[in-house]
């Protein structure tokens, strides 16, 4: 099924029904909307967003990002250090815009969260979803040896020489281009999110969708939600949908926001687990050609039990340059001689300090503090990733503190981390789970079957009810979750 069935998009908005609302359409609702549909249930699925052709974007950045991520791609978060949230705002939701990378539920992360929170999310059923979704997603582990992706090989066989571990990743891919520009519009309609997949086949199997309609408020009445508010971007139509059930699947920041703003609390907090990405770049002495290649194929694994990661990411000449282009005209020029000897990575890690996600007037206000340990703990990591990819031959590190900092070797690295203040760090986080944790708790807002312990025709199904911070990449875990969830309701 490569195509939406047009039919299947509502137009005219007025005297709506249905029995199960579900809002927000990424790897969550476009999963348990299917799932739905599949068993002949009436549903609609509404996204505040709007929907883009598989390969509309053909790689532009910024068309990319300012039509498809929230806030044109950064949410800023307040504190210290300063930096930015980013998520999607499209049919398709983050799955859309992100790396396609789908790891099944870590064991050692399902058993604790078996132990404090879920009631038999054993691996048997979860396994079952996840065959589901990777043939659905066709996730796949590609080759490094077709001669590109030099990025990933250049650090897999460095990490492999010296007994670190590095594995080959598995994504969400089909018939890769090499284009490497993945997150900001696949230009080939390779990566494959769950708009063609799950959202375009349950298009045809009678779920009907709402585009362009943010939900403002679900009402309440004796204890059930019963309709919800919305407001069309385009045509800035107020409407309202009656349902009988409803699913919450905004993502991590807008589905307590909106169910805050729907139970009448006019201000809040909730805390908002993340990961943090630290841009570590390397001139080095040979040609890499990063460009020619997707995102990554490997993964360097060693620390994953401390939480962190080391992977290339997507690397574009002139977005590259773009994002150095504070430095001095001597120093661009040389990048810009050498730029297909330079490759970017990430470090992914996994800190202690929670973003708290206030609700003032219904717009969303992210505040963060990176604790101490978390600063050393990433200096630690920056430090040893740096001095990897010197000895894997680069010849200067672009470090992820202000300014583009450039370092020649491992003593002015040192110095570089010795003087570096946290406000001073350049990060990014893409992954956030945990506001809203489902528990087997009372206290829980959500049970383990993502019911509200309040609000009995209330669910759900996405990053937010996630119990607490899974320290990989998220996407498959939320999707088996909502599997789970849609066959828990046992209908
Ligand atoms: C750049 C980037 C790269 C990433 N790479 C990976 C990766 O490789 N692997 C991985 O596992 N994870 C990755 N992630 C994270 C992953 O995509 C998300 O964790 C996951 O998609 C979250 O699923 P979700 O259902 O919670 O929300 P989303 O997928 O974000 O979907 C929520 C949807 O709800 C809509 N919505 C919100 N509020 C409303 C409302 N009030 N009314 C109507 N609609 C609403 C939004 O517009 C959005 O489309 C990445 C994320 C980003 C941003």
């Amino acid at each position: 099924m490569t195509k939406i069935n047009q039919d299947s998009i509502i137009k005219n908005y007025s005297n709506l029904s249905c029995d199960y609302l579900i809002i927000g359409s990424g790897a969550g609702g476009s999963v348990a909307s299917s799932e739905l549909a599949e068993k002949g249930k009436d549903c609609i699925l509404v996204e505040e967003g709007d929907f883009f052709e598989i390969d509309h974007f053909k790689g532009s950045f910024s068309k990319s990002i300012t039509e498809t991520w929230r806030n044109a791609g950064f949410t800023p978060i307040f504190g210290n250090p300063n930096f930015a949230f980013a998520e999607g705002r499209c049919l398709g939701g983050s799955t859309y815009i992100n790396g396609g990378l789908i790891w099944r539920t870590p064991e050692k992360v399902l058993n604790f969260w078996n132990e404090h929170y879920l009631e038999k999310f054993d691996n048997k059923s979860l396994n079952e979803h996840f065959f589901k979704i990777e043939k659905k997603l066709n996730v796949i582990s590609e080759s490094n040896n077709d001669g590109l992706n030099l990025d990933s090989k250049l650090i897999h066989e460095q990490a492999i020489k010296n007994n670190i571990k590095s594995v080959f990743v598995p994504r969400a891919v089909k018939n890769c281009k090499r284009d490497n520009v993945c997150y900001t519009g696949c230009s080939s309609g390779a990566k494959q999110s769950v708009l063609q997949s799950y959202i375009f086949e349950s298009s045809h199997k009678g779920l009907r969708l709402i585009l362009n309609s943010k939900v403002k408020k679900l009402n309440l009445n004796n204890n059930l939600f019963f309709s919800a508010e919305l407001l069309n971007s385009k045509t800035r139509e107020v409407f309202n949908i009656k349902f009988k059930n409803v699913i919450l699947a905004c993502g991590v920041t807008q589905s307590p926001i909106l169910l805050n703003h729907s139970l009448g609390n006019k201000i809040f907090s909730y805390d908002m687990e993340i990961h943090l990405n630290f841009r570590i770049s390397a001139i080095f002495k040979d040609k890499v050609f990063s460009e020619k290649g997707t995102m990554f194929t490997t993964q360097i694994q060693e620390f994953i039990d401390e939480g962190d990661i080391f992977m290339s990411t997507n690397f574009n000449k002139s977005n590259f340059l773009s994002s150095i282009s504070n430095l001095n005209n001597d120093k661009l020029l040389d990048i810009t001689e050498n730029i297909d000897n330079v490759a970017s990575y990430v470090l992914q890690t996994k800190p202690k300090s929670k973003v708290k996600i206030f609700n003032t007037f219904q717009k969303q206000f992210l505040r963060f503090n990176l604790k101490q340990e978390d600063f050393l703990h990433a200096k630690k990591r920056i430090k040893f990733f740096a001095n990897f990819l010197l000895s894997a031959g680069a010849k200067q590190i672009i470090l992820p503190i202000k300014n583009n900092l450039i370092i020649n070797d491992s003593d002015e690295l040192d110095k570089a981390l010795e003087k570096l203040k946290k406000k001073d760090l350049q990060m990014l986080s893409v992954h956030g789970m945990s506001s809203i944790p489902m528990g087997k708790k009372n206290k829980n807002f959500f049970n383990s079957d993502g019911r509200s312990n309040d609000f009995s025709n209330l669910y759900a199904v996405d990053a937010s009810i996630l119990p607490s911070n899974i320290g990989e990449s998220p996407q498959g875990t939320i999707m088996a979750f909502s599997h789970e969830i849609i066959k828990r309701m046992k209908i």
